[in-house]
């Protein structure tokens, strides 16, 4: 995909917007772009995918906040996700949106409000979970398998998540039958809300799990292996499908680890690419050398040192960066830059050689002035 629009730009309204005008909005570009009023339509269908993925994040308060204050790469993980897969915005992401039906009618259903007998328990999702993992700059560019331990709500074993106590089983809820949500007219209107008896899950438990007294979900303590990708970057979510909170009757949320990758001591990272800098002397610069540089996963490298070099020169060592992420195998580069040392304390033999050099330069007394050139580092 190219280069996401900015998800405001897309809906067409202000940073500002409250969540009505954000649905305002998007309800008018559904309508518009629904790919069933524009079959074969492929601009339009772009329109109506850009304009939903917006919308899913925007109206998501959580989301929302993350996409504020760290753009698009804090909403999605375009590359794979924490299993390897490929990942980014999909369709499933869509059904999210319109809570797990996708189809036209369940979008006017809960864009619009208009009741319809399919809503009910299974359109309820457990809340999200954040884990913060810090990486060294080695460890991202490595990638790593790792097991994290998180805490969560979690399917009750005793039910298997029903609430109802073994032997017993929920019952279909007769004030809404089994709807979850009621409709109510008044005078022209029809209005749909939660049912009042069974609060939206459609069903009624009467002899209630001694384990998780009627929820359906109980706190449990989970080892969840995750594969990060190599190259990951600072700043960086992965989503973990279905491994957020489990909720009674509902599906589960999602896990996101945020990844944090730490400064380290010499190698600057710059996207994919690595930088460095090392001190070379005088001599070296002046009649060539071969120096030798540890890379950031420590194979030692030959870096040939031409005759002439100048303080602040860049070399490049090919493939010696980090893995270029969503580009396959396709590696970044190590830039070497080279800093030449003035010697602070010389040996008397240094000394005599350095006063020869010197005589052979004395008529560099009164040196030509050049324009100083704007240095990028
Ligand atoms: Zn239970
Ligand atoms: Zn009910």
């Amino acid at each position: 995909m190219a280069t996401k629009r900015d998800y405001y730009e897309v809906l067409d309204i202000a940073k500002t917007a409250t969540a009505d005008e954000v649905k305002k909005s998007y309800r008018k570009m559904a309508v518009k772009y629904h790919p069933d009023k524009n079959q074969g339509n492929k601009e339009a269908e772009d329109k109506f995918k850009e304009a939903t993925e917006a919308y899913e994040i925007l109206s998501d308060a959580n989301k929302r906040g993350n996409y504020d204050r760290f753009g698009h790469q804090g909403v999605h993980s375009d590359f794979a996700d924490a299993y390897g897969r490929r990942g980014g915005f999909n369709a499933s992401d869509i059904e999210d949106v319109f809570g797990g039906g996708g189809g036209f009618d369940d979008i006017f259903s809960s864009l619009f409000g208009f009741g319809s007998s399919k809503r009910g328990a299974s359109r309820r999702k457990g809340a999200d979970i954040r884990y913060d993992i810090t990486l060294s700059l080695e460890e991202a560019a490595a990638g790593k398998k790792m097991d994290i331990d998180i805490s969560k709500r979690d399917v009750c074993d005793t039910c298997s998540g029903s609430g109802a106590a073994p032997g017993s089983k929920p019952t279909t809820c007769t004030t809404c039958g089994g709807a979850g949500q009621v409709r109510r007219t008044q005078g022209f209107f029809s209005m749909t809300t939660t049912c009042p008896a069974c609060h939206g899950s459609g069903t009624i438990i009467s002899s209630p799990c001694n384990s998780c007294h009627g929820e359906g979900t109980i706190s449990k303590a989970k080892k969840i292996s995750v594969n990060i990708p190599k190259g990951i970057d600072d700043g960086t979510q992965l989503r973990v499908s279905g491994e957020g909170e489990a909720i009674g009757g509902g599906t589960a949320g999602d896990l996101y680890l945020f990844i944090h990758v730490k400064e380290h001591p010499y190698f600057v990272r710059e996207g994919a690419n690595l930088i460095i800098e090392v001190g070379i002397n005088i001599a070296q610069a002046a009649l060539a050398d071969v120096i030798h540089i540890k890379t950031l996963d420590g194979k030692i490298v030959k870096l040939k040192i031409p005759a002439g070099t100048i303080s602040g020169q860049m070399f490049r060592i090919k493939d010696a960066g980090i893995n270029n992420i969503g580009h396959g195998s396709s590696m970044g580069d190590l830039y070497v830059i080279a800093k030449i040392d003035t010697p602070k304390s010389l040996t008397s033999e240094e000394k005599k050689l350095y006063t020869e050099l010197k005589k052979l330069s004395a008529d560099n007394n009164t040196p030509t002035p050049k324009k100083p050139k704007r240095n990028n580092w």
